[in-house]
């Protein structure tokens, strides 16, 4: 049997269970691999991934490519010549014969219909996806699932076979060819030809439905994700339960409204975020000119020291302090503090070799309950709770590294 006779699943993938002999075993690193005479495993690749399944009841852990021959892996070893039951996962076959399906039905109409050309597709578990060129409009991608509604309704017969890539010439096919010994073509009879390996059903009626399920815009390319089959039998029954959870998080009264209060809260949203960062911004300087106000002069080098016990948030903090210390040297020595926690945010600038910072917070830290530590010149920790002792040894530590600073400026 020639290499192409022995991969059943080429004119019937419907086949599940078969029985057949193997040919070869040979111990890898993953297990054993087997090549039997006859196979109903779809090797991995070309977008489309291995249904899985059982050899005389052991699992399948990957069924692919080498040469032409198709490598069964499989834990336990199995001697040559030992004729074998073997059954593919069926529920995972469908699947991807109704996703490779809808992927050539989607494609035709995008090249026919739209200019848009298929880059790239993969079938996953319980969905495919198509990668383009061009970005497509909500309301094509309405038309494209329409007119794929009419290609299944139509219920064209597919058929596929393998003919030499001079007569694949001869052909009017989409896409391209990969240079092949022989092409396997997949012809939705009166609609497309394409060259492909993988499985299909075989007439789009058995598709029942497409449905677009997503788009993402991926490495200049946009992507369309989509559901044929049962897959998108179990999408359309949860249509409902999407639509109308948005329609009650965004308050409208019917579905058609959706888009335009999405498009709003969408806008309303950034324009707060624009306010929030203009505010943020403010404060940041704000802390900044307060902190500079309340310097003290060490060696020519400013040095602030502060409790903060009302508003803080710490990223706002390290952004000020980390601007202070590149902008104008300075050594900054911050505590924020609330009812329950209290944060240190320690930085210097490089130079003189004390104060030491980060020997300071982690003492501090070990000997009152909290976490953190840092090198000399940053340093940062929290007690998850800030105790009077802490905010009193702190406070010494203040005086301390005060004193350190003065000490090096000499
Ligand atoms: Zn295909």
């Amino acid at each position: 049997m020639s290499k192409l006779e022995k991969r059943l699943f080429d004119n019937d993938p419907y086949l599940d269970k078969i029985t057949a002999t193997v040919e070869s075993c040979e111990k890898i690193k993953e297990g054993y691999s087997l090549i039997l005479d006859r196979t109903i495993f779809y090797p991995r690749g070309g977008g489309q991934p291995c249904e899985g399944g059982t050899i005389n009841g052991m699992n399948v852990l990957d069924a692919y490519d080498e040469g032409g021959e198709i490598l069964h892996i499989v834990e336990q070893p199995i001697e040559a010549g030992t004729e074998v039951s073997i059954e593919i996962n069926m529920k995972n076959r469908r699947a991807n014969m109704c996703h490779h399906l809808a992927q050539h039905i989607l494609s035709a109409i995008m090249t026919n219909e739209f200019d848009n050309d298929t880059v790239s597709a993969h079938m996953e578990d319980g969905y495919g996806h198509i990668e383009l060129p061009r970005k497509m409009t909500p309301a094509e991608l309405r038309d494209l699932e329409a007119r794929a509604r009419e290609v299944i309704a139509a219920d064209h017969p597919v058929k596929t076979y393998y003919i030499t890539p001079e007569e694949a010439q001869k052909v009017k096919y989409r896409g391209k060819i990969t240079p092949h010994d022989m092409i396997r073509f997949v012809e939705i009879e009166g609609f497309d030809i394409n060259a492909c390996g993988g499985c299909h059903c075989r007439s789009t009626g058995e598709l029942r439905h497409i449905v677009i399920t997503g788009t993402k815009d991926v490495r200049g390319l946009f992507r369309i994700y989509f559901k044929a089959g049962a897959d998108a039998e179990a999408e359309l029954e949860n249509r409902t339960l999407y639509l109308m959870s948005a329609q009650q998080s965004l308050g409208v009264e019917w579905s058609h409204e959706l888009p335009e209060a999405a498009e709003s809260t969408a806008k309303a949203l950034m324009g707060a975020k624009a306010t929030l960062e203009a505010y943020h911004n403010r404060i940041e300087t704000l802390y900044y000119n307060y902190f500079l106000s309340i310097s003290e002069d060490i060696g020519g080098r400013p040095f602030i020291k502060d409790f903060i016990n009302d508003y803080y948030d710490t990223n706002t903090l390290k952004s000020v302090a980390s601007r202070l210390v590149k902008e104008k040297k300075a050594t900054v020595i911050l505590c924020a503090c609330d009812e329950q926690e209290g944060s240190l945010i320690f930085m210097r600038a490089k130079g003189p070799k004390e104060p030491d910072l980060g020997m300071y917070v982690k003492k501090l830290m070990a000997d009152h309950g909290g976490r953190g530590g840092g090198s000399p010149v940053l340093a940062q920790g929290m007690f998850p709770t800030f105790t009077d002792a802490a905010h009193e040894a702190v406070m010494k530590a203040f005086e301390d590294i005060r004193n350190d600073a003065v000490k090096a400026a000499l």
